[in-house]
């Protein structure tokens, strides 16, 4: 080993990492380690610990990648690529060189952040379904299908996540409009209880409230729902609730056909829950045939018994109706 080489090659790095590789701290810096910290994010923190091998410089650098936030595989995968670099400069310093190529990839791969998310997403999804990735502009184009049903969306995940959660744009669907604004308000909601501690205050012997990754949450989410509403039936005469056909789904929301959606999640075309409202019993008020849970919604006139029972009830009643009304937003 060159030692006056790479004693030459510390002071340099002593003098310049923290300046050229941005967002940098330098920890250690003797032959034996160099110890270099990299945070653009509290998210995006990386250490480096770096190794001289033997016949440096005329061997690639020995390298340790440690991370709390990104995955052991997305570091496995990194550290192989550094050392594809080194080998690119082999006999020269190489110590500045890798630091900055490590602190590029963060930057130019703002997605390695969600990495362990991606995974599990992928797994949830079928040959039919799409997931690209956009490192460019942080964000993954998501297709999920089920029959001729799909819902596409560009999930972009923002410059400090975890700290702020993903949000969706560029929504496309043919699922009529009452589900789409399901998805939207649902994942919304998702992201946000993410991010926002819940409005009750926790006990005293829990946890403080700590922000957490929402790709993962939002996207299942939606893999799951797109993929079962198409198939699921109506609650009371059993048919399959939306048609085949997505041109043929009714998006008329008075229409007998409409598919309601009530706040166990349970659908029912509409005409089929307002038979179902208006026949008796009431005792107990309405229940939803599937699960048991009582039915609530506003949209259509109920019976005086109903009425009396709802106003019994007015307190469950009022906090169902301002959930139905968030989801519906
Ligand atoms: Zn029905
Ligand atoms: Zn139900």
């Amino acid at each position: 080993m060159s030692m006056g080489l790479i004693d030459d090659e510390l002071q340099e790095v002593r003098k310049l990492c923290e300046n050229v590789v941005t967002g940098s701290k330098l920890i250690s810096c003797v032959q034996t380690m160099v110890r270099v910290e990299i945070r653009r994010t509290t998210f995006k923190h990386i250490i480096v610990c770096i190794q001289f091998p033997c016949d440096y410089p005329h061997s690639p650098l020995l390298l340790e990648l440690k991370s709390k936030t990104l995955s052991d595989k997305l570091l496995g995968g990194l550290t192989n690529i550094c050392e594809q670099e080194a080998k690119k400069i082999l006999g020269k310093p190489q110590v500045l060189t890798i630091l900055k190529f490590i602190r590029n990839f963060i930057d130019e791969n703002p997605l390695s952040c969600c990495y362990n998310e991606i995974a599990t997403i992928k797994r949830d999804l079928s040959d039919s379904d799409e997931l690209k990735l956009k490192q460019k502009t942080s964000s993954l184009n998501l297709k999920v299908s089920q029959g001729n049903y799909f819902f596409r969306a560009k999930v972009c995940v923002p410059e400090d996540y975890p700290e702020n959660s993903v949000r969706l744009e560029d929504v496309e669907t043919n699922f009529p409009p009452l589900f789409e604004r399901f998805f939207l308000g649902h994942s919304k909601e998702i992201s946000r209880q993410c991010i926002e501690p819940p409005l009750k205050a926790r006990a005293k012997n829990q946890p403080p409230f700590k922000k957490s990754p929402s790709l993962q949450p939002v996207v299942s989410f939606l893999i799951v729902a797109v993929k079962q509403i198409p198939q699921e039936s109506c609650q009371l005469c059993h048919k399959q609730c939306l048609p085949e056909d997505p041109q043929l789904a009714e998006t008329n929301e008075n229409a007998d056909g409409h598919v309601e959606r009530v706040y166990c999640s349970h659908l029912f075309h509409l005409q089929c829950l307002i038979t179902y409202m208006k026949t008796p019993p009431f005792h107990g008020g309405k229940k939803c045939p599937k699960c048991g849970q009582r039915i609530y919604h506003d949209k259509w006139r109920v019976s005086e018994k109903i009425a009396e029972d709802r106003w019994a009830h007015k307190q469950a009643r009022e906090r169902e109706l301002k959930e139905v009304a968030e989801f519906l937003e």
